[in-house]
């Protein structure tokens, strides 16, 4: 199941102490109605589902067992953490048979017990964050459940390994799975604007999860359906699963900024030594760039931190979304940004740093009642021409980015010659040739 991350921006001055205690009002206005209107309808849901729902011993019964379950899932993973941000896990194995087997008002209810568990005993968040998590898994379960139940009649059915049921469970599954992930993807485009509608929706990666999490979900609905005490054998092969998941997501989140979901420095010197060393092997071109945010101290100063860290995710994004999903792209440091560009030849180079340059220029950040906008300078280099190793070249490309800052900044710049490393401290020489704005 997916598992929402916000970005938060500097609240405005009237409400920057209640903000301290709520941090959901720092966040942006759409975000904040969006957010309030899902629990609104979660809860109105609980109401209306829990008058019609004539309350059995063997559906109470069987709820407790699945959250015992998810419990103990949890609890196995404890140690290993959670990753900030968006993650995923394996708790749908739980909350699809609540779903299928039980009625709607008792998948509205399951994600609150887990949710308050993972709050406690793993990762302590902000406590909007879970409320809504509940809200959108809740919701997108009821809306499951009410399907099921209108199409097979017979609860049973599913567990005489009839294929009608079977599939209309599966048709059910995929429903849930799409409406949880449609519910997050929009708080997550309502809190950062300027991410692609693409990216906050779906990957590979995550489509090959949900398809496990369905099937993982119908496997344990048909188990526990055809008695409750085989819940006892299909709890340590999930609880592996969950376990193997988290690893995974614990060893990407290692190699991640945290802050904008690039590569960290180390990550990126990893992955651009080995292009850097493919293509030496293949005689292929290569580029590599330097970007550096203009003047962003003084946006930190005029508008705060929360801001600029905002400004600093916006033109990670704005990157990411201008290149190819081969091009290697990390954050070097503070505001500044390393892309190699496998393939890249100079014009090429230059044609991607100016399209930067330029789409950056005209990203705008809300803050307070101002848009904030920055402009970029960037280094480039170019493998053979400006240097034949990753040092070399950047070094090469640091030296063109000291000269476009030189030159007045927002502004391309390459070198002019190949560039011996810089051995002590003073001036770096101003080798490199600058490109006009
Ligand atoms: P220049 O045009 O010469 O690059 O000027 P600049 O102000 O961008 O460069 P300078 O090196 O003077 O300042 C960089 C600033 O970046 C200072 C530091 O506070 C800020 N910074 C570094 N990391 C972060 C961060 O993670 N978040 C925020 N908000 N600011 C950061
Ligand atoms: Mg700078
Ligand atoms: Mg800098």
């Amino acid at each position: 199941m997916t598992a929402p991350g916000h970005t938060s921006v500097k609240p405005r001055d009237g409400v920057a102490a209640l903000a301290d205690r709520w941090p959901l009002l720092g966040q942006h206005r759409s975000l904040v109605v969006y957010l309030c209107a899902i629990v609104a309808l979660d809860l109105l849901a609980i109401g209306f589902f829990a008058v019609s729902t004539v309350f059995r011993w063997h559906d109470v019964l069987a709820f407790t067992a699945l959250m015992a379950c998810g419990a103990v899932c949890i609890e196995a993973t404890r140690r290993l953490g959670m990753p900030a941000g968006v993650s995923r896990d394996l708790l749908s194995a739980w909350w699809l048979p609540v779903a299928l087997l039980l009625p709607p008002v008792y998948a509205l209810l399951s994600p609150i017990p887990l949710q308050i568990l993972l709050q406690k005993r793993v990762r302590e968040t902000v406590a909007y964050r879970r409320v809504f998590s509940s809200a959108a898994i809740g919701l997108a379960g009821c809306s499951a459940s009410v399907l099921f139940h209108s199409v097979v009649g017979d609860l049973s059915a599913l567990t005489t390994g009839a294929g009608v049921p079977i599939l209309v469970a599966v048709g059910c599954a995929a429903l849930f799975t799409v409406l949880n992930t449609a519910l997050i993807a929009v708080a997550a485009h309502a809190a950062a604007p300027d991410s692609r509608w693409r990216e906050v929706l779906w990957n590979r990666e995550n489509l090959l999860l949900d398809v496990v999490e369905l099937c993982v979900g119908i496997l344990v609905a048909i188990t526990c359906g055809l008695n409750l005490a085989l819940l006892v054998l299909a709890l340590p092969p999930v609880m592996l699963l969950q376990r193997s998941l988290l690893h995974a997501q614990l060893q990407a989140a290692a190699r991640t900024d945290p802050k904008t979901g690039l590569l960290n420095a180390a990550a990126w010197q990893r992955e651009a030594d080995t292009e850097i060393v493919r293509a030496r092997r293949t005689g292929e071109t290569l580029a590599l760039l330097i970007v550096d945010i203009d003047h962003f101290k003084r946006v930190n100063d005029t508008y705060g931190h929360l801001v600029g860290d905002q400004v600093l995710a916006g033109v990670a994004s704005t990157i990411r979304s201008q290149l190819r999903d081969y091009d290697v792209v990390g954050r070097f440091g503070g505001e500044e940004f390393v892309v190699l560009l496998p393939r890249a030849d100079v014009t090429e180079a230059r044609r991607v740093a100016e399209r930067l340059r330029s789409r950056i220029g005209r990203m705008a950040v809300p803050a307070d009642d101002n848009l904030v906008t920055v402009t970029i300078s960037a280094g480039v280099a170019i493998m053979s021409m400006h240097g034949d190793d990753l040092i070399e070249l950047l070094a090469a490309a640091d030296l063109a980015l000291y000269q476009a800052k030189e030159m007045g900044r927002d502004r391309i710049c390459l070198p002019a010659a190949v560039v011996p490393r810089p051995t002590g401290p003073g001036p770096r020489p101003p080798l490199a040739k600058p490109e006009r704005p």
